[in-house]
């Protein structure tokens, strides 16, 4: 404490000792520097094809692959390179080899509108599409823009390509660049604490420092001890730094699964021998309540522990899990995109006591400053305070993507991320997260931007105005609800406002509730006050 800058600063540190990060790697380098230890083991099992792949041939298959983009699709050192794919085991093997090749990968939600996939690609300026033939109407509009390419099929639907040119592509024949630690690798999209999707320029810098700080305890994991699944999306950050590199470069073999359904996630885990689950709260919920679940042998399962992240875990639904499954470890982990993945994490082995408390999200990580804000003042609070968490590190983002604005208010001239997740730490250093006060809303884990909600509102002509604002849910953790200003005379119903959004927006974006208001309540300066606006839909609810 008291280590900063200002002597009024009160920053937390780490327990744990201080962890090397290395500076002269690209990202692909230092997740697959161990190969060697390890060519012959399945590195990648696809769960639904069965197609796999060693660590040395994902290593020599990206490198293809990275050789591929540059001689047949003259991809460009900083060019963006778009995957709209599902999880899928030749997902990881495209990613590095777009790194590789000094490209950085955007990787896009395959449930995305044709709309919102527009505007993604087009502000992220990339020229070359990875997709499938399932997900590749959803681009044709724009397709004559750009180099498209189809992973599932040998007769690409005209004016595209199969992606099988890549893998055949001899890396020999190309001189990769020069790839440093500053350079971009990843623009995955976050809303932050505030307003529109963005992009968040994360460097090869940030998730090998992010990696050193997550995976310290497991640098002498021996080859192919680790089987972890990977159904988390590898678009997001938990999905492709949490599972695919992390796993990779600890020597361990990734089972990817494209989407959760309870009975064949339990088939999974159960024929792949599967040891580790990172998964969020309402995969914990299915699997607690679901009576399927109880026609399963349990005692096949070889899960040693679960990861429940991206989304608060409630203390109720931690203690059944655990009276049903006493033998898996629940790890809890708290992390946002704009840090390169976690940030805070439940369990290490390292550590003097090993595994913080419970309903804590965990102990700072090696190498991360922390500290908690009073929201009003500005001033870092002492243990035991409630304050907006704040973190500094290598991990955190180089900023928003073409827009300096929103990286100024998110990261301040010293270096602080300010996360908008309001918590505290305690006595011994375990940290709780009690509430998030940015305008983010989070279904299933996914992210729900209100203010594109609310743009997709007031652009239909009989709405005047809207507020959207997220009300808890047993199953999904939060949906996001409406409070909509019809024009006068209008005659529109609720259950019209409903589907006029959910034919805009991708199904997890869906609003679930509306409610017709006069007024909304908003600052002097037009700024809706969406607490109040929660509060008077919660005491509707509650009326009704
Ligand atoms: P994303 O950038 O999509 O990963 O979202 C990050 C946000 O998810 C954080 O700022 C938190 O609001 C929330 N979040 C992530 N992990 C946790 C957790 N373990 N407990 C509570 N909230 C979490």
């Amino acid at each position: 404490e008291n280590g900063g800058e200002k002597q009024e600063e009160v920053i937390f540190r780490s327990e744990l000792e201080e962890v090397a990060v290395p500076s002269d790697m690209s990202l692909p380098q230092f997740v697959l520097e161990h190969v060697d230890e390890c060519p012959t083991q399945v590195a990648i099992v696809d769960a639904v094809t069965g197609k796999q792949y060693t660590h040395s041939q994902v290593r020599s298959l990206s490198r293809n692959v990275g050789a591929g983009l540059c001689t047949h699709f003259n991809l460009q050192k900083g060019e963006v390179v778009c995957l709209l794919l599902p999880n899928m085991a030749e997902y990881p093997i495209l990613v590095f080899g777009i790194l590789s090749a000094g490209g950085v990968f955007m990787g896009a939600n395959t449930s995305s509108h044709p709309d919102e996939l527009e505007k993604q690609i087009k502000h992220s300026e990339a020229k070359i599409v990875i997709t499938d033939t399932l997900s590749f109407p959803k681009i044709k509009n724009i397709a004559q823009q750009l180099q498209v390419l189809i992973v599932d099929t040998d007769t690409p639907p005209e004016g595209t390509k199969s992606s099988n040119i890549l893998f055949e592509c001899n890396e020999a024949d190309v001189a990769f660049p020069k790839i440093s630690e500053d350079d971009l690798c990843a623009l995955p999209f976050s809303s932050g604490t505030t307003g529109l999707s963005k992009g968040v320029m994360i460097t090869h810098g940030n998730l090998i420092a992010n990696l050193c700080s997550t995976l310290f305890d497991l640098d002498n994991a021996k080859p192919g001890e680790n089987v972890t699944l990977g159904l988390m999306p590898f678009f997001h950050i938990y999905g492709f730094t949490g599972i695919c590199c992390s796993a990779l470069r600890t020597k361990g073999k990734v089972v990817t699964l494209a989407r959760f359904e309870l009975c064949q996630f339990l088939d999974v885990l159960i024929k792949h021998e599967v040891t580790f689950a990172p998964i969020v709260p309402p995969i914990v919920l299915a699997l607690v309540k679901s009576p399927v679940v109880d026609s399963y042998d349990l005692s096949k399962l070889k899960l040693q522990g679960i990861m429940s992240a991206a989304a608060p875990l409630a203390p109720d639904l931690r203690r059944s899990f655990e009276e049903k499954f006493p033998q898996v470890m629940i790890q809890e982990a708290y992390g946002l995109t704009e840090h390169s993945c976690i940030t805070l994490s439940h369990c290490a082995p390292r550590h003097p006591r090993g595994i913080a408390k419970k309903g804590s999200v965990g102990f700072i990580l090696p190498n991360l400053e922390v500290k908690f804000v009073d929201p009003a003042t500005g001033k870092s609070l002492h243990r035991n305070s409630l304050g907006e968490l704040c973190v500094r590190s290598k991990c955190v983002t180089k900023g928003y993507y073409k827009n300096p604005k929103a990286t100024n208010d998110t990261i301040d001239e010293h270096g602080w991320l300010h996360t908008g997740d309001v918590g505290y730490i305690d006595d011994d250093g375990d940290i709780f997260i009690v509430e998030r006060i940015k305008e983010l809303i989070k279904y299933k884990g996914f992210q729900v931007p209100p203010a594109e909600l609310e743009a997709v509102l007031i652009s239909h002509p009989e709405i005047r105005d809207a507020a959207v604002v997220p009300i808890p849910n047993e199953e999904a953790g939060e949906i996001p609800a409406a409070c909509v200003i019809l024009t006068p005379g209008s005659i529109l119903t609720k259950d019209e406002v409903l589907k006029f959004v959910a034919s805009k927006v991708a199904s997890y974006k869906k609003i679930r509730m509306v409610e017709f208001v006069d007024t909304i309540p908003k600052s002097s300066a037009g700024k809706i006050l969406r607490r109040n606006v929660k509060d008077d839909l919660l005491k509707r609810l509650h009326q009704n």
